[in-house]
């Protein structure tokens, strides 16, 4: 009765690197997704001949070489490299804080001025241990970058204000004294030529994938046609949520189209003011330098987990990493069930991240 070595719940990057892999090893793998479409949050729906990321913007990007020749498997990838800009009240400034943004708030134009108004902003903050986020970045960046870019912002990102919510959320805010806009350090970036759907096609072409498929609407019938079972989604449903509910907090993305060519002139910029509700607008067609005669822009909100948003970004308190350790200790008794990717782990990944872990987790198999 049993049909397949492998059922492999969500069909996410990590289900769909594990179920590549296994099946090159010659394993018979079903596929299952709760949602219509494959890829979870790396998926993108095409509008107007642009590759919109449905789930909000997703740039590839990894310092190890064995993950870019990996994923360049599957596709190429274009040159694209995040530079994102931040409007504040009324004005755009460079990201990540670097010496373009240094410039623009103080007209400073070499790194060792911009070192010593930042140095002084940040003595005279004086806080030794930084009781919550507010005193966190007033330590690590001092007042005028926390009131230009970061109070409002987190504001709106967290639903409190930066001195009710704790220190740990950030624990590092880099400074840059070069003129070098590139969001990230790593040494290989970029989009996948022809989007993320033709990465995740590629990995399940030749396996057997269900899609508006919820494992836990019937949860037997799927849990006998496999040995093992690979499980994505949320750990704590898999456990009928016995011990509480994680708590994520969520997103909201209202896609627009418009009908010129180029909105925003970029593809990312973050909205730092209140005045604004949305924490930033993104403008999909230049992930993929687009030509086309219109554009696709979203504008993403945070907001409070319901019964209909999707879980997004864990929120690692005490008391949620609690709850998270007895689900642990349940999830190391099972000999049949594989956990992995962001919501079964309950923990942000980043997608080579979570590439670099469903190939640990295909490769502790040794596929006996
Ligand atoms: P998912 O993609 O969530 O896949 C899990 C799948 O399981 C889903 O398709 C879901 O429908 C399915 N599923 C769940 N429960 C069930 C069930 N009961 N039955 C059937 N199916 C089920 N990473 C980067 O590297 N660069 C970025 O720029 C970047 N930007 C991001 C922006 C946002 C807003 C967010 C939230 C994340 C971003 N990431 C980025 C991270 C990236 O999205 C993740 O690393 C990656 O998508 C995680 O893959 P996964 O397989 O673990 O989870």
């Amino acid at each position: 009765n049993v049909k397949y070595d492998y059922l492999i719940v969500g069909s996410g990057l990590f289900g769909s690197v594990f179920a590549y892999e296994a099946n090159k090893a010659g394993k018979k793998c079903l596929v299952i997704d709760r949602r219509n479409h494959s890829g979870g949050n790396v998926h993108c729906q095409n509008l107007e001949g642009i590759n919109v990321h449905s789930y909000g913007a997703h740039i590839f990007h990894t310092d190890s070489l064995q993950i870019w020749k990996y994923v360049n498997q599957f596709a190429d990838f274009n040159h694209y490299i995040n530079s994102p800009l931040a409007l504040s009240e009324g004005k755009l400034y460079n990201l990540p804080f670097n010496m373009n943004t240094f410039y623009q708030l103080w007209g400073v134009k070499t790194p060792s001025e911009a070192r010593s108004i930042i140095e002084a902003e940040v003595n005279s903050s004086n806080f030794k241990t930084p009781a919550n986020l507010e005193e966190q970045a007033l330590s690590l960046v001092g007042e005028s970058i926390y009131k230009k870019f970061i109070q409002h912002y987190t504001k709106k990102q967290w639903g409190r204000d930066a001195s009710c919510l704790p220190a740990f959320i950030i624990k590092r805010l880099p400074l840059r004294y070069t003129y070098n806009n590139n969001y990230f350090n790593d040494r290989y970036q970029g989009i996948p030529i022809g989007g993320y759907n033709l990465v995740v096609n590629k990995m399940l072409q030749n396996i057997e994938l269900r899609l508006s498929h919820d494992f836990f609407k019937d949860r037997s019938f799927f849990e006998s046609l496999a040995e093992k079972i690979v499980f994505t989604g949320k750990i704590d449903e898999f456990y009928q949520y016995q011990y509480g509910k994680l708590e994520y907090r969520s997103l909201k993305f209202e896609h627009e189209i418009h009908d010129i060519q180029d909105y925003q002139g970029n593809a990312v910029v973050n909205y730092c003011d209140l005045t604004a509700a949305f924490t930033r607008i993104i403008e999909h067609k230049h992930f993929e330098f687009g030509t086309q005669k219109s554009t696709v822009i979203t504008k993403e909100y945070a907001i409070n987990e319901s019964l209909n948003s999707e879980p997004y970004y864990p929120i690692n308190d005490t008391k949620n990493m609690k709850i998270l350790k007895r689900y642990q200790c349940l999830a190391d008794k099972e000999s049949n069930v594989i956990f992995g990717g962001r919501l079964a782990e309950y923990r942000y990944y980043d997608m080579h991240q979570v590439i670099a872990s469903a190939l640990k987790k295909a490769s502790d198999e040794q596929w006996k």
